[in-house]
């Protein structure tokens, strides 16, 4: 069983109050890996607290791969979910299609990091670009200023990559929903990432993860095209060579 992780610090901060459901603590992972035989850890987008969990791997033996968003560690690519969920805890009202909206709780920002969420997923890179900029205009401030150091540098990841556990895998440039996207961007998406990462981090990468688990047969062909010889979903019941299955951590606990 495979399990899927993004950001891993050892405690969740206090002020968080949006995307609450991509922060697992190293505590929590070791609860699982403590309770499940045979579990083999993955984490996606590429934040530096995955660095937490390599006590873990050498103490229950498990395995790790580390799926990475190229742009965002590039920096070519804007953290969108990261640059919300700052703002919403930084700010209890936000304006959003010319109403004010009252975000008084961490729940109902959540609620609505979760609607926002779910409006930007399935659109191509500029129009996600476009809407959110529009966000942080609309709201009076500048996105940029809301970005966190979260993720990893080349620098860190030629670190991790030297543990024998670990293992770099992709998880495409621009962190898009593949199925929504033309055939050329996601072709792109698929061949642009491998390539940076073998070529910055001196591997070979045959493994990837969707964003957002999305895939469908257009998606799974251009993947194995690309060159990938395994590729993981989420919460896909059936698992194949190019859709894999993999548990979230709130499934386990
Ligand atoms: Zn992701």
């Amino acid at each position: 069983m495979i399990l899927y992780l993004h950001d891993t610090p050892y405690k969740v901060r206090n002020e968080v109050a949006a995307n609450i459901d991509n922060i697992d603590t190293v505590e929590l992972v070791e609860s699982c890996l403590v309770n499940n035989k045979n579990l083999m850890l993955s984490a996606d987008d590429g934040y530096k607290s995955v660095i937490n969990l390599l006590p873990l791997l050498e103490k229950y033996n498990v395995r790790l791969l580390f799926f990475v968003t190229t742009g965002l560690i590039e920096k070519t690519v804007y953290p969108y979910e990261v640059e919300i969920s700052n703002f919403l805890e930084k700010n209890s009202s936000c304006k959003y299609s010319g109403e004010t909206l009252e975000l008084e709780g961490a729940q109902e920002k959540d609620d609505f990091f979760k609607a926002l969420h779910q409006r930007l997923k399935y659109l191509s890179l500029e129009q996600r670009d476009y809407l959110v900029h529009n966000f942080f205009s609309e709201n009076g401030t500048n996105r940029n200023q809301y970005q966190k150091n979260v993720f990893m540098t080349w620098d860190d990841l030629l670190q991790i990559k030297q543990h024998p556990l670990v293992e770099i895998g992709s998880h495409c440039v621009s962190h898009i929903f593949l199925p929504s996207q033309t055939i050329a961007d996601i072709y792109y998406e698929l061949r642009e990432s491998k390539e940076r990462l073998e070529e910055k981090l001196e591997c070979k990468v045959t493994k990837l993860s969707y964003p957002y688990g999305g895939n469908d047969l257009k998606v799974r062909l251009l993947a194995r095209l690309a060159g990938y010889k395994e590729a993981y979903g989420t919460h896909n019941k059936k698992s194949k060579a190019m859709n894999q299955a993999r548990i979230g951590i709130r499934a386990l606990i």
